[in-house]
């Protein structure tokens, strides 16, 4: 379909409305216990487009009794019904493809073109994927001369999911996808800045999932987080969004030594190599810049510069910057939305003050955007950090925005050092003609997932995920199934009873 900005207005007139959403539990939406309200804003505007509930403890603790009730029969439920489920709620999403793009637009400020090519059909292609993978966890068999052993791969159970504002319904199917295929029931917490897509979705398809099998509890994080992931019935947790957040919610699982998924912040390295093609490389840094207004816990935001190519680099990044369309999200030419909140907005902004006393030349942007129409929305002009420094903080920090820094490199080795020498590692980008040394280079980069000669080419199937302090755990792909399920293993003997009780350790090297 073509989107046109008469019609996103049209739409964002029905959909903007502010509706205010329960908390859904057993299949059931119920007022929360606290009798408060959280308002969601639109970014670009500061107006209200809807309310959700301000949840606590006892909220919590419903839901996830209604997960625990409805786990026993959804675990045990055919790989085929899960199949079924998992590629209708794909087609609900479907159907409603532009609407979620919208709500997305309107609650996070990003451009509805994003959402509409990435966001919703990212979460479309999950649940397809997971749909397949329903058939996956079937364990495995092993013979011996005296006993067979089973291997049984059963789901973990409840699953508590909290997710961040950047990508909600992306985020919600990253969690809900596999989970589901997995035969886990889920209590999910989205995040109160930012989940109208969220609980659209779940008002969707409330008739396809069976009560109780997904949970969603708002609120805020710190209120909400430590009842659910101490609850004794939560048996597994899923998080993405901030370390600092990420080490509250590992420090919550000890107390039942419940297993976790963490895919935190990054700081990736986007290298570009003296032969590489300069303009496609400089296109990729402002593709990271700016998509999702650089709210993407993958971007390439130090971009790692030879030397004999920095000032045709930086002549091409700036120019193909300087062309990019900021404006009122809702519009299909914008490229350059609003940030999510003031709190990141604020935050981008420091980041400002501390680049210039950190001494870095900032040739372009640094500074909040006036859009005309939208002179209450929280925008920031495109910003480019050049002579950066590895050590200093604007190189060191995520500031999640759209904010690159450029660094210059003339030495391999020392380049890929550099590239590691950062608490995170998420993403990367190699940019060369050259395979050997793009081989090379991947090989050498302490980080999760990365592209040759293509930022963000995200693939059905690729494992998501970071090394270091960037998380742990795989999402997207068939190891995500692992992480919701635990093997079992049961030996039956099968010799006659006899009265020699040793017991038999395993000895893979000996003849015995
Ligand atoms: P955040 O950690 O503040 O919030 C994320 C979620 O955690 C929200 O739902 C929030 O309510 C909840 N939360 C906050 N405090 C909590 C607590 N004490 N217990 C339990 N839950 C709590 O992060 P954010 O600022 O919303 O998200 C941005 C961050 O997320 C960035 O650092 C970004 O890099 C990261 N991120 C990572 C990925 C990834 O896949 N690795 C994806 C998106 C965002």
């Amino acid at each position: 379909m073509e989107i046109t900005l008469e019609l996103a207005r049209q739409k964002a007139g029905e959909l903007g409305k502010p509706k205010t959403f329960g908390q859904f539990i057993g299949g059931e939406w119920i007022a929360g216990d606290s009798g408060k309200t959280i308002a969601l804003e639109n970014p670009a505007t500061r107006q209200l487009v809807g309310y959700i509930q301000d949840g606590n403890a006892t909220d919590v603790n419903r839901a996830v009794e209604a997960a625990a009730a409805a786990f026993p029969k959804w675990a045990l439920s055919a790989p085929a019904q899960r199949q079924n489920i998992l590629r209708a709620l794909a087609q609900r999403i479907r159907e409603r493809h532009f609407d979620y793009a919208l709500l997305e637009s309107l609650n996070n400020g990003k451009p509805i073109t994003d959402a509409f090519t990435h966001d919703i059909v990212g979460a479309m292609g999950h649940f397809e994927f997971f749909a397949g993978a329903a058939f996956y966890p079937h364990g495995s068999t092993a013979d011996f001369a005296d006993a067979t052993m089973l291997v049984h791969r059963e789901p973990i159970g409840v699953a508590a999911q909290i997710i961040p504002w950047n990508v909600p319904l992306l985020m919600a199917a990253f969690k809900l996808a596999p989970a589901l295929a997995a035969g886990c029931t889920v209590v999910l917490k989205p995040a109160e800045i930012a989940c109208l897509s969220v609980m659209q979705f779940i008002e969707d398809i409330a008739d396809i999932v069976p009560p109780g099998v997904i949970n969603v509890i708002t609120g805020y994080g710190p209120v909400i987080g430590e009842p659910l992931v101490t609850h004794p019935k939560v048996r597994k947790v899923t998080f993405t969004g901030s370390r600092p957040t990420a080490q509250k919610i590992i420090g919550y699982a000890a107390k039942n030594v419940i297993p976790q998924t963490m895919e935190l912040g990054g700081k990736s390295a986007n290298i570009v190599c003296e032969d590489a093609n300069i303009d496609a490389a400089a296109q990729s840094a402002v593709v990271t810049n700016i998509f999702n207004k650089g709210e993407v816990c993958s971007a390439g935001t130090r971009v790692f510069v030879h030397e004999k190519v920095e000032d045709q680099f930086l002549e091409s990044f700036r120019r193909q910057l300087q062309a990019v369309v900021q404006g009122d999200p809702l519009d299909p030419a914008t490229q350059l939305g609003a940030m999510a909140s003031k709190i990141q907005y604020d935050k981008v902004n420091g980041y400002f003050d501390l680049a210039r006393d950190e001494g870095v030349d900032i040739p372009m942007g640094g500074k909040p955007a006036s859009v005309t129409g939208l002179e209450d929305g929280l925008f920031i002009e495109p910003t480019i950090f050049s002579g950066v420094r590895n050590d200093m903080r604007v190189a060191q920090e995520e500031i999640f925005g759209p904010v690159t820094s450029v660094i210059r490199w003339n030495d391999e080795a020392e380049m890929l050092r550099q590239a590691n020498d950062t608490e995170y590692g998420l993403a990367g980008g190699i940019w060369t003609s050259n395979l050997t040394r793009a081989h090379r280079i991947a090989r050498g980069l302490e980080t999760g997932m990365i592209w040759v000669n293509r930022y963000y080419n995200f693939k059905p199937g690729m494992p998501l995920g970071g090394y270091k302090q960037s998380g742990f755990g795989r999402e997207g792909c068939l190891e995500t199934i692992d992480h919701y399920t635990l093997s079992k293993a049961v030996v039956i003997n099968l010799e006659e009873p006899h009265s020699n009780y040793a017991v038999r350790a395993p000895a893979p090297n000996s003849e015995s």
